[in-house]
Formats: structure tokens, C-alpha cells, sequence
């Protein structure tokens, strides 16, 4: 209940930046929004233009059906039948080749792929478990043996992916895998695929995971995604784009405290403890799958290594809160933030 809480500030504040007045004579779409609480533990919003509530309400319905679909598939703690999902893959992969949905071998194939060269590993299930179980039970830190015992299960070549026969067999009896860093971002790519089609101008607001497409069709030629500070219900900042998706990693998202110290979610593989390098970073690039992953990874960076990593990346660009306090920003965000100027009129 919680975590739910939690992630529901979280969601509720890295909200839309109040709209700018519009002129009605040249606005034949309306502004309609929506939401729903029943995929990956967190509330999901959709804001879009559409011609009436009824074409709105079945995208809507749409969104709410797709995004429950990779939440079933992606889902490492409860089994749905019928369904090859997560939970399914961590209970029978040590046992031989284990048949997995379509969609899951795909993100397992890509993630594989992109979280070379970076701290994530979703192959981090087993120690990842135990600072899940302490969480939840939120008195005790884990002892480091037993989350030392548990960094031997985590490499992801021991993860057998074989796409034609569509199966996952892990190699390590003791791995599990976790895609708690990857999968939201993912789906709300999937989602906005179907989204172009249906309401080419809109925002999907999965969980603070943000995704807008088109321009608002009420004068402005961007939208406002706010930035949330990491210690208060107020924003650091606010960006000005479109096309673009906006994800967030940080302390704040989901924690608890023992002794005062606070533990989060994000686990530093090399010391298995919560990373400390900063507060939050929020990537700002196209695709959502790639912004979640790169959310999670330049978390678990020093800030000079996260920034070096972000300039040499084409179309990706990054907004960090330092543990001193202090904001830093990527080049390309100049012409999009509030502080920096920017408004919602600018068309760059
Ligand atoms: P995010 O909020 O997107 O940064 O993802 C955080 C989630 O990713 C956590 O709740 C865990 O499920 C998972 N996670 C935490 N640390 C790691 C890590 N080092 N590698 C892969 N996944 C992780
Ligand atoms: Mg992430």
C-alpha cells in the first residue's frame, strides 16, 4: 500500500504544466483525459485531443487493454493463465528451455542487447528479491552475506535465449530475472505506436513514466512536463517538447528508512546497496523503452561518468539533481527548459 502511495505522489506530481489559454475558433479537437490503476502497480493517465469523449474514451479503453497486456507478461509475481509471463520464466527456466510470450523473448532479447556497458542487469533477480522481501517487511538492512551469497546468481549470459523456438532457459539454477527497470518504459513505447495511429496529440502518463506525441491542438506548440523535486511535492524545472518521452529514476520513488538512512530501489551491483551517486536524472529522448533502461543506468553512475555517457549518445539528453543540491543539464536541453528560458509558444 506503500509503494502504492508512493508511486501515486510521484505520478500525480511529474504532472502536466497548467495549459496555456486557447483560441477556440481555430480549435476543432477537444482536450479530454483519462485514467486507470490496474497495470504495473502505478496510475497511468492519458490527456489527448480527440473529436469527441466517445473516440477518446475508446482509445482510452484501448490503452488500458495493451498496457494490462505486457503488465500480465512482465509481471514477476503473480501467474495468469495461459500466460508464459515473468513469473512463469523465473519458476521454470532452471529446469530446462521454458516457453515465454512472444513479447516477453523480445524485450529479454533487447534489453540483453542495450544494458551492455551499463550497471543495469535484469539478471539481478536474485539479490534484487532480498532487498524486495526487507523492503516489505521495512525494519532490518539485508545482511551483506547473504546479498553477496545471492550477487553469484546474476549473470546474464546464464540466461539462454532462443528466439526461434521461443523459449528461456537460465543456466543458473539460483538466477532470477527482474525487469522492474525496463518493462514500463517499454510497454508505453508499444502503447504509443497504437497511440500515433488513434490521437496523434496526446500525453501517456504511465506512473511518471511520461510519452507525449504531437502538439497540442489548443495554441501551444509544446507540451509541459514538470520535473519533480526530489524532496518536495513542488518541480525543478519544467520541459518544453514534443515527440519525445521524459523518464525519471530516483531516491525518492520508492524507499524505506532504517535508522533514519534511507534505502531505495535502485541497487549499485558492484556494492549491492542502494546507489548513492545522486538524488534523481530524467532522460528525455524518443523512445520510452530506451529512457527507462537509460534512467536506471545513469543513475548508477558517478554524475561525470552519467553526463559523459548522455554526450555521447545521439538523441538523448539528461537532467540530473545532485546530492549537493544542485541541478546539471545536458547541451540539448537549453532550448526546452523553463529555467533556460524556454516556453510552450517556442516551436524548437
Ligand atoms: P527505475 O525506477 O526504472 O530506475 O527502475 C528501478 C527498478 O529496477 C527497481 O525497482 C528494480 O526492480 C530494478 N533494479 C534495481 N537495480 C537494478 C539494477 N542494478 N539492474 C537492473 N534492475 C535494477
Ligand atoms: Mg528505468
Amino acid at each position: 500500500m506503500k509503494k502504492l502511495c508512493l508511486l501515486l505522489c510521484a505520478c500525480l506530481l511529474l504532472c502536466v504544466y497548467p495549459a496555456i489559454a486557447a483560441d477556440p475558433t481555430s480549435q476543432p479537437l477537444q482536450k479530454f483525459s483519462g485514467s486507470f490503476y490496474d497495470s504495473f502497480d502505478t496510475i497511468t493517465q492519458l490527456i489527448g485531443f480527440a473529436a469527441s469523449q466517445k473516440e477518446f474514451d475508446a482509445t482510452l479503453a484501448e490503452t488500458r487493454t495493451l498496457m494490462r497486456h505486457y503488465h500480465q507478461i512482465f509481471d514477476g509475481y503473480n501467474a495468469y493463465a495461459g500466460v508464459n509471463n515473468l513469473w512463469f520464466v523465473n519458476c521454470y527456466a532452471a529446469q530446462g528451455p521454458t516457453p515465454a510470450e512472444p513479447e516477453l523473448i523480445e524485450l529479454l532479447l533487447w534489453v540483453k542487447e542495450n544494458q551492455k556497458d551499463t550497471r543495469v542487469n535484469v539478471a539481478l533477480g536474485a539479490v534484487l528479491s532480498v532487498w524486495h522481501e526487507y523492503r516489505t517487511t521495512g525494519e532490518e538492512v539485508p545482511p551483506v552475506e547473504l546479498l553477496r551469497e545471492k550477487s553469484l546468481h546474476v549473470d546474464m549470459d546464464d540466461v539462454i535465449i532462443n528466439e526461434e523456438e521461443g523459449t528461456v532457459y537460465f543456466r543458473d539454477p539460483e538466477l532470477s530475472l527482474d525487469l522492474g527497470a525496463v518493462a514500463k518504459g517499454y510497454a508505453v513505447e508499444k502503447v504509443a505506436a497504437m497511440l500515433a495511429e488513434r490521437m496523434p496529440s496526446y500525453i501517456l502518463n504511465a506512473g511518471g513514466n511520461v510519452r507525449c506525441g504531437g502538439q497540442p491542438q489548443d495554441g501551444r506548440a509544446r507540451w509541459g512536463i514538470s520535473i519533480q523535486n526530489p524532496d518536495g511535492n513542488d518541480y525543478l524545472d519544467v520541459l518544453y517538447l514534443t515527440d519525445q518521452s521524459i523518464v525519471t529514476s530516483g531516491d525518492y520513488q520508492r524507499y524505506y528508512e532504517v535508522d533514519g538512512v534511507r534505502y531505495h530501489h535502485i541497487i549499485d551491483p558492484d556494492t549491492l546497496m542502494p546507489a548513492r551517486f545522486m538524488r534523481s536524472v530524467t532522460v528525455v529522448t524518443r523512445d520510452s523503452g530506451w529512457a527507462d533502461l537509460l534512467s536506471t543506468a545513469l543513475y548508477l553512475m558517478p554524475y561525470e561518468e552519467s553526463r559523459a555517457f548522455v554526450d555521447a549518445l545521439p538523441g538523448v539528453e539528461a537532467f540530473w539533481a545532485l546530492n549537493d543540491g544542485t541541478i546539471q543539464y545536458s547541451d540539448g536541453l537549453k532550448t526546452i527548459l523553463l529555467s533556460a528560458g524556454a516556453s510552450a509558444r517556442d516551436e524548437n
